[in-house]
């Protein structure tokens, strides 16, 4: 049987030290540490994702700012408010829910953001950072994987990981924390030719391609580590990336869906928000 990586129960513990820190806080400084959210356009999804954003906030005793913007907003006019938000001093992260509707230059609005509100890990000078093991907040989904692998005593150094998937937000910058663990890294896409083969290799694969069960359970090699970032809804709870019914059998431990690697995204955010409020703060 495999270890199961529960990210909801780890969550739920980062969230308890989280409420705690944030008192601390506030006791000392009698500020409450801010993340303001943007929402542009009237896509559900987005908007779902944000209100799960400002619950979190609320049950580790942050506030949230909520900044929402219509569908026709241009591009100088999102970076306006993100200028308002970078000069602000009561907002300590940012967050910029992708995506944006399509008339916006969403790397630059993403790039606007102030390197120390980056709490999302969006900026390319972020991600350069990270990339070059300088300190800088993680791009959040990834962040958290790292967080469950650290979490569980997975062991990375000299493993061999297959990322599929390359996304800026995702893909990318879990190749880049791999590889700064001491990972050898394969990155694939959808121009890969043979994906089984390459799936096959991995001692870690992490599933990121946003394509309900693409990654098929007989190409898992006995005793890997499965991570899936997907999420699919279906009638009965949801599917990942990776066909994971039966894994238990071949995986030597693997990220449920859900309750896997969707509830840590949101708590990094937050925790790299009261991390940018301590120091802003401190
Ligand atoms: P994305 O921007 O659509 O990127 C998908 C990536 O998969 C691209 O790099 C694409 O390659 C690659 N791909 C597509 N079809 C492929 C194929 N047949 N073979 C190999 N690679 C293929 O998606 P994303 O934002 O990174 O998200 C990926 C998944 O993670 C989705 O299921 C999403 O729901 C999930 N996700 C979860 C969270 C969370 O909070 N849990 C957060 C973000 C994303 P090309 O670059 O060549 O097009």
């Amino acid at each position: 049987m495999s270890l199961v990586l529960d990210g909801k129960l780890l969550s739920k513990e980062i969230e308890a030290n989280l409420l705690n820190r944030v008192a601390a806080l506030k006791e000392k400084t009698g500020r409450t540490p801010i993340l303001a959210t943007i929402l542009v356009g009237d896509d559900g999804a987005s908007a779902t994702y944000v209100r799960m954003k400002g619950n979190a906030c609320r049950r580790v005793g942050m506030d949230s700012l909520k900044i929402e913007l219509p569908q026709h907003t241009t591009t100088e006019q999102l970076l306006a408010e993100i200028e308002k938000l970078n000069q602000n001093p009561d907002v300590h992260g940012i967050l910029l829910q992708h995506p944006v509707p399509a008339q916006i230059d969403e790397r630059a609005c993403f790039d606007a953001i102030a390197l120390n509100k980056d709490v999302d890990g969006v900026t390319c000078l972020g991600f350069g950072r990270m990339a070059m093991g300088e300190s800088a907040y993680g791009s959040a989904t990834p962040a958290g994987i790292m967080s469950i692998l650290k979490a569980y005593n997975i062991e990375i150094a000299g493993k061999h990981a297959v990322v599929v998937g390359r996304s800026a937000i995702l893909g990318k910058p879990m190749a880049m924390m791999l590889l700064q663990a001491n990972a050898t890294v394969t990155i694939c896409h959808s121009k890969t030719q043979q994906l089984s083969e390459f799936v096959q290799q991995a001692d870690i694969i992490v599933g990121a391609v946003g394509q309900a069960e693409l990654i098929q359970k007989d190409w898992i090699k006995p005793g890997a580590v499965v991570v899936d970032a997907g999420f699919h809804p279906r009638e009965q709870g949801g599917v990942g990336d990776i066909q994971l019914e039966g894994i238990e059998d071949i995986a030597s431990a693997y990220t449920p869906v859900p309750g896997g690697v969707g509830p840590m995204t949101i708590t990094t955010l937050i925790r790299q928000t009261v991390e940018a409020a301590e120091q802003s703060l401190a």
